[in-house]
């Protein structure tokens, strides 16, 4: 069973088990260590589950999780755990507000698209077909501070348009209809970086052919219209 892939009517324990599998995953595949990085999910309409302040995300328990409406306010917390709302909260809560469509968001400090924002390079569209078939482009905010209200601001237009944005010198945030969708979305964004930051390394990158770049980009709208 794929707990990843859950629908607007999913019960609060299965988004619970959602988050957890996806923490275990992307702690597993390097794109969450430390303490790094937050998930969430839709919980209804109106509220979220969201992953607490402070702990690393690939050994969460399913108490450690936290339920908020859309202003933030702390609404579910096993008092016994004392978990706190993660300063980077407003994040996803932007993502809500701006996508009534979005159900799941993660936000990661993937190592590979923070070195493209570090050398200050846009991540690539014409590079590898992968990003215009199944992802679209991925913009690059403006510096803002982390930890801060201004991090939701920060993406609060691009967010609107792209399914994948690089926070600069700081790292990415993915949003989908379930989390299967937003994992997939940010590790297609961290194996692309990687892919172009090694091909930099050993110094040449060679682009698309121009005439590939129309018929991809027609084939993701059609993927998506399904
Ligand atoms: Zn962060």
């Amino acid at each position: 069973m794929n707990r990843l892939h859950f629908s607007q009517f999913a019960t609060e324990r299965d988004l619970r088990q959602a988050i957890l599998e996806t923490g275990r995953l992307c702690y597993a595949s390097g794109l969450m260590l430390s303490n790094n990085g937050n998930i969430s999910t839709r919980l209804g309409d109106d509220k979220v589950v969201i992953t607490p302040s402070g702990l690393c995300k690939g050994r969460l328990e399913i108490d450690d999780l936290l339920v908020i409406d859309l202003a933030g306010n702390l609404i579910k917390a096993d008092h016994k755990r004392k978990r706190k709302v993660s300063s980077e909260t407003p994040l996803h809560l932007e993502a809500y507000r701006q996508r009534p469509d979005v159900r799941a968001v993660i936000h990661a400090h993937p190592t590979h698209a923070i070195a493209l924002t570090v050398a200050d390079t846009p991540f690539p569209t014409d590079i590898l077909p992968e990003v215009l078939e199944g992802l679209g482009p991925v913009p690059t905010t403006r510096f803002a501070l982390p930890s801060s209200d201004d991090n939701a601001l920060a993406i609060r237009d691009l967010i609107k348009a792209h399914n994948a944005v690089l926070i600069r010198n700081h790292g990415a945030i993915t949003v989908g209809q379930d989390l299967d969708e937003a994992l997939n979305h940010l590790e297609r964004v961290e194996s692309v970086a990687k892919a172009v930051v090694l091909a930099h390394v050993i110094g040449k990158v060679n682009r698309l052919p121009a005439e590939m770049l129309e018929p991809l980009n027609e084939l993701r709208k059609k993927m998506s219209q399904r």
